[in-house]
């Protein structure tokens, strides 16, 4: 954040820079605020008047910037460079010394003071931001040549790094819509599974059937009598209903004693959890109830259907009431372990109802364990594979 000194009444042009959702455009945006408005202030020209920022990046560039040191082709790739092309002329013809001071630290000295006055307006006006006006960048100070995106604006970033986040995105929506809801990331909890399991775990099983349940490869009757595989798409553990994912995860009753285990270990930590932050009434119901539903159809689902094994949870934050008393931080912080556990135990119970299914289906198919020679795959994850 961003002061000036000798301290002045706080102008509303600087909630400006409080709007933008990157964090180096905010402290840029700051800058170059507090240098435009110190051009008509009575105080800054004379007298050594200084500009603190705890923006390191701007304050060496703006030193670079008086060196001999032509700074012209480090603007033409960086990040954010019309911003810094304006801050430094501002800055040129600003008689104010602009000063680095140290973000977030504890001493008592008036800079220090000053920055943590400046955070504070900056993270109360937050609650404002929707009267706040905004602002166009400065396309004066850009390349002469800026790509241009009719979503996200000017792209002033690394464009093949652009490029490969939006391909990225379009795959997601075009994945999201249809497939069975598979790939409803989107209507679900968006707290980051735990890397645990997919990352460094030894065995990689669970996160494989993840895998193949999001990509609808998971051997199941249904998938294989489409593919001409199987005949009949009943439940091979002998219910009377068709071989789907759902109901081999959710329904059938051959898994219900292992469901049942698992929810009494998810309501078992959600309780304690809940005990620790001290979390009571509806919130704490809430949570309870959605805790309950997790292996089950229930309206806790944004669809209404449980997709647990597909690494999904129903929003989490939805579940804190309006008038629950914890703050955000520690919010923040339950919903974050509550995912984890939920999540752990979700994916451990898909892994071991589908390990089960393949071992079983293995027998059935009178072939155990036996290994396909030309590629190295188990048979029974060879029919994943097409
Ligand atoms: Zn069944």
């Amino acid at each position: 954040m961003t002061s000036t000194l000798p301290r002045a009444p706080v102008h509303p042009l600087l909630a400006f820079y409080l709007i933008s959702p990157l964090f180096d455009r905010r402290e840029q945006l700051g800058l170059i605020i507090a240098l435009v408005l110190s051009e008509s202030s009575d105080t800054a020209p004379y007298a050594s008047g200084r500009l603190l920022t705890d923006h390191l990046n701007s304050v060496r560039l703006i030193e670079d910037s008086k060196t001999e040191i032509s700074q012209t082709p480090r603007l033409r790739y960086m990040n954010g460079r019309s911003y810094y092309r304006w801050i430094i002329d501002l800055a040129e013809r600003s008689s104010l010394k602009i000063q680095y001071t140290p973000g977030h630290s504890k001493d008592h000295t008036l800079e220090t003071q000053m920055n943590n006055e400046a955070d504070f307006l900056a993270s109360s006006s937050q609650k404002i931001y929707k009267d706040i006006p905004e602002i166009w960048p400065p396309t004066f100070h850009m390349n002469q040549f800026t790509f241009y995106s009719p979503t996200d604006g000017w792209i002033e970033s690394n464009i093949p790094h652009y490029v490969d986040l939006r391909l990225a995105q379009q795959t997601i929506t075009s994945l999201s819509h249809g497939h069975s809801q598979r790939m409803s990331t989107w209507a679900h909890d968006d707290t980051p599974p735990p890397e645990y399991p997919y990352l460094k775990a030894v065995s990689a099983h669970s996160a494989a059937v993840q895998l193949y349940a999001r990509s609808g490869q998971l051997a199941t009757a249904d998938i294989l009598k489409k593919r001409n595989q199987l005949e009949d798409d009943k439940c091979r553990l002998g219910c009377d209903a068709t071989e789907t994912p759902r109901h081999l995860f959710v329904n059938c009753i051959k898994y219900q004693e292992w469901r049942d285990e698992s929810l009494k270990e998810v309501l078992d930590r959600t309780e304690l959890k809940l005990a620790t932050f001290e979390i009571v009434g509806d919130t704490k119901e809430n949570i309870m109830a959605a805790a309950k539903s997790l292996f089950i159809d229930s309206s806790i689902w944004p669809l209404h259907f449980s997709l647990y094994y597909l690494g999904q949870l129903p929003n989490l934050n939805i579940l804190f009431s309006e008038n629950s008393n914890i703050n955000p931080v520690q919010k923040r912080r339950l919903v974050s372990h509550l995912a984890v556990d939920w999540h752990t135990s979700s994916i451990r119970l898909a892994g071991r109802i589908f390990g089960d299914f393949q071992k079983r289906m293995a027998v059935l198919n009178d072939n155990p364990y036996s290994y396909n020679t030309s590629n190295r795959i188990p048979v029974a994850f060879s029919q994943w594979v097409f």
